[in-house]
């Protein structure tokens, strides 16, 4: 067996590791690499492997660091099958064609920007088009938590839940070496426990090879859900009283659920007054329906609230925001009323536009509800920036900036390590992927204290066993 570390070794982005087991090579993830300016070359440099020789890809979610180069690879020759269950299908198809149409709106205004100022454009392209989207869509099959599937003779896989979002899930591959059966198990995102809507990560028992990811190895969220929940209504409440606007930026899938699904709450037991609830993201629709449509995926209390009539994510006041002309419309909107846009690093999208306006208000409220990558404006904000860039114009930070990082999908800290103690005796080798060094290497640390053996893999090492 030959493993590989294609991306998400010392960072956070671009999840993507190989495994070849005799001569049948298998991906776990193919994800895009996000923040830096880097990103734009990274992301097309060719694989460190040959695409036309990998047979199937085993996708752990649908966040677009974890699928985001699929597109990629089948324009380089992948005819293999694409691995996901049904939920993370359904949710990759939006997040793929989503990123689709924005790489071609940005290539278009480059475009359009070189061409006034008279420069070569002839460079400029879309990272991949609706169209390549689209072409990775028939390779997806669809196969549910706990069952085997064999790839070849010699390697089989199977899903189990991994409670970061709705059909997330960690990959087991099994093979045989000298006789021996062999484990390795790949986390994907962890969740949080007790997050709403999700079940709790599974326990995992054995692994002869762990891939860990490591997002928050060097911090414990403050809060947990339910005191983000309260923190979120004192929030909304201070905001309404002093008649200004609570901006949220979310990912669209995962994220915007869960705080729908608190607001939900809050609203239907009169906690909140009914007030203006924009969901300013043209792909939120098309989520909600896939979280509708797979309802056998829910924990305990989400089933209890559909069978007791509950519709978890849609109470009065919510407006959904499709068109650009719509979400222009809100800039003119005076009431006090809660917006929630993404990107959620503040990386780009609709949040830039509210940011711009809204940032320099005193009456407002900014609420960060995940992880914020080093270099995004999300970043800053939290640690205080001000005055900040946004569009290219400096503005004087007033609004009130608030961090609930206990509605975050990933387990943080001290969750890792419990999800850790599962396991009867500790794997030959852990490796923490999926993390910024100094997470990667304080998870490492933890490990090593319970005598595992643990280590930050390096991007492109090669691992034989
Ligand atoms: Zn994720």
């Amino acid at each position: 067996m030959l493993l590989k570390f294609c991306g998400a070794a010392g960072e956070v982005t671009g999840s993507c590791h190989m495994v070849q087991v005799e001569d049948t090579i298998v991906l776990l993830d193919c994800g895009i690499f996000q923040g830096g300016e880097e990103r734009h070359i990274r992301n097309r440099q060719p694989f460190p492997f040959d695409p036309q020789k990998v047979k199937a890809v085993l996708l752990s979610h649908a966040h677009l660091d974890h699928c985001g180069r699929l597109p990629l690879l089948v324009k380089a020759g992948f005819k293999g099958k694409i691995f996901a269950t049904d939920a993370t299908c359904d949710l990759t198809k939006i997040v793929l064609l989503d990123a689709a149409k924005l790489q071609e709106e940005d290539a278009a205004w480059k475009i359009k920007r070189l061409k006034k100022k008279g420069e070569d454009w002839s460079w400029v392209s879309p990272l991949f088009t609706v169209q390549e989207a689209e072409q990775v869509f028939e390779l997806f099959e669809p196969i549910p938590y706990g069952e085997w599937l064999e790839i070849s003779p010699n390697l089989r896989f199977r899903f189990h839940d991994a409670g970061h979002l709705l059909g997330s899930a960690m990959v087991e591959l099994r093979w045989q070496s000298d006789g021996i059966e062999r484990k390795l198990l790949f986390t994907g995102d962890l969740g949080q426990k007790g997050l709403p809507i999700v079940r709790d990560p599974e326990p995992i028992e054995e692994a002869d090879l762990l891939l860990m990811e490591s997002t928050y190895g060097n911090r414990d969220h403050t809060m947990g859900f339910k005191e983000c929940v309260e923190k979120l209504q004192e929030i909304v409440k201070e905001t309404v009283h002093r008649g200004g606007r609570v901006l949220i930026p979310s990912f669209a899938v995962g994220r915007t659920q869960e705080i729908l699904y608190a607001l939900n709450d809050l609203v239907e037991s009169k906690q909140l007054p009914i007030l203006p609830v924009f969901v300013d993201s043209p792909m939120a629709r098309a989520v909600l329906k896939v979280y509708q449509r797979h309802r056998e995926l829910y924990d305990e209390e989400a089933e209890q609230k559909v069978i007791g009539g509950d519709e978890p994510f849609t109470f009065p006041g919510l407006k959904i925001i499709e068109t650009v002309d719509e979400s222009k419309m809100l800039n003119e909107f005076s009431e006090p009323c809660i917006i929630i846009a993404g990107s959620g690093m503040c990386t780009g999208g609709r949040i830039k536009h509210h940011l711009w306006h809204g940032i320099g208000n005193y009456n407002n409220a900014i609420v960060f509800v995940g992880f914020q990558a080093k270099g995004s404006l999300g970043r800053q904000l939290v640690e205080g920036v001000s005055p900040v860039r946004i569009f290219g114009e400096m503005h004087e930070v007033r609004a009130k900036i608030f961090m609930l990082d206990g509605f975050s999908a990933h387990a943080d800290r001290k969750s890792l390590l419990q999800w850790t103690s599962n396991f009867v005796k500790p794997p030959a080798q852990t490796f923490a992927v999926h993390g910024e060094q100094e997470a990667s290497i304080a998870l490492v640390q933890s490990l090593k204290e319970r005598f595992w053996n643990a280590t930050v893999p390096q991007l492109g090492q090669e691992l034989k066993m």
